[in-house]
């Protein structure tokens, strides 16, 4: 069986990488987009501390978070050690003491059945700026320590290599679809068709475009996304803990000294790359309130990226309705580094046709298509 994948982002290259373990073969297409998401995402992989209710969402995230254990020992087994990847722990800053009480007991709960959550902590405000130098030195915190960074472009990369190690082919180039009536028969790039049994589409953000010619509306839109990359000098950071501060924006550092701040969350402003005056204040602002350490810290680059969500912020995974020889799944909006590698696994084993680990019934695809 031949089996095509569009878009390599985090999902496709993690459906790739488990479609060519099981030795089938697959070929991968990607126009490398700019705006990809998974390249210019922060890494914090923590759904724990999230206040989002949402059951569906939470189970897929949950269970992405736990997955990553298991991956980057595939990964090490295949030889791919460079992925960013660190179990730094996390802390959720606050002035507040009642709410990080609350914060602490929900975690609690939760991990009575997400053991990976790990040691859970509150901690005086000295212990907090300890953690994190940068931080203002009045804010307590909730300590957990199962969280953990990612470089988002270092792990696709590692995904992209070990793939290509069990014969996965990667292609560049913008591909289309081709069908016949309402069946997908492969893929067309340029001149060239690529027939295919099945065709994966993990096009992120710009996937309605690919369905447009079928008559399908997708409504899976690109939120735009400002991320600012900042260098310490003379600071050892790679065992900093990833801070959730009380606003709306998060503040993580990588190995020798990297600090990465946002991001904005702008609706209505897909595809639009540039780098802005109001999206640098609002992100720059909202970091340096929490963390005035930073203010002498280097400006590196600004990176922009598109999340791609649907009408209700749940990642979608299946079949097309009406459509034949194609799986889709996208969705990942906010937490897509965290449920990613999961999906993309459960992807791979839905076309296989092998059991698979969530509720498909909680994700249809139909629910982000517009009937006209
Ligand atoms: P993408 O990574 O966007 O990949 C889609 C790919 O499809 C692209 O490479 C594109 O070139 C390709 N493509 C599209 N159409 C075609 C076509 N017709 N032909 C060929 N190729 C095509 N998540 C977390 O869990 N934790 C975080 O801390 C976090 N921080 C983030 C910060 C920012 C600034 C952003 C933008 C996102 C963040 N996310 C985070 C979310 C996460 O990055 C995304 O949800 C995830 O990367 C989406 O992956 P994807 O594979 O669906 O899409």
């Amino acid at each position: 069986k031949q089996y095509i994948i569009i878009g390599a982002g985090i999902l496709g290259t993690s459906a790739a990488y488990q479609l060519a373990k099981s030795g089938v073969s697959v070929t991968v297409i990607d126009r490398e987009e700019p705006g990809r998401a998974t390249d210019a995402a922060a890494g914090i992989i923590c759904p724990w501390l999230s206040q989002r209710r949402n059951k569906a969402w939470y189970a897929l995230a949950k269970s992405g978070a736990a997955y990553y254990t298991s991956l980057i020992e595939q990964l090490k087994e295949d030889g791919e050690t460079e992925t960013g990847y660190r179990q730094v722990g996390a802390i959720s800053v606050q002035k507040d003491a009642g709410k990080l009480e609350k914060m602490k007991e929900r975690a609690i709960t939760r991990r009575l059945d997400a053991p990976e959550i790990g040691v859970i902590e509150k901690l005086t405000s000295t212990d907090t700026s300890a953690l994190f130098p940068p931080l203002l030195n009045d804010f307590e915190s909730v300590y957990i320590s199962g969280a953990a960074r990612v470089n988002g472009r270092a792990l696709r990369q590692a995904l992209v290599n070990a793939a290509e190690k069990h014969g996965a082919l990667f292609v560049k180039g913008s591909a289309e679809l081709e069908y016949e009536d309402s069946i997908v028969t492969g893929v067309r790039l340029e001149k060239e068709f690529y027939p295919a049994d099945c065709v994966l589409v993990t096009a992120g953000a710009w996937a309605s475009e690919l369905l447009k010619p079928l008559g399908i509306h997708l409504e899976v839109s690109g939120q735009k996304a400002q991320i600012v990359h900042l260098q310490l000098s003379d600071e050892v950071t790679e065992e900093w803990p990833v801070v959730i501060p009380p606003n709306d924006q998060y503040i993580l550092a990588f190995d020798d000294g990297k600090v990465i701040v946002g991001a904005t969350h702008e609706d209505g402003m897909e595809f639009d790359g540039r780098v802005t005056a109001g999206g640098l204040h609002e992100v720059l602002d909202k970091a340096l309130a929490v963390a005035p350490g930073l203010v002498d810290s280097e400006f590196i680059e600004t990176r922009v990226g598109f999340r791609p969500i649907t009408p209700n912020f749940l990642p979608i995974i299946g079949e097309v309705p009406n459509v034949k020889g194609m799986l889709l799944a996208n969705g990942l909006g906010a937490s897509g580094l965290t449920v990613g590698p999961f999906l993309g696994e459960q992807l791979a084993k839905l076309v296989l046709g092998q059991q698979v680990e969530i509720d498909l019934d909680l994700y249809p695809v139909s629910g982000a298509i517009r009937q006209d």
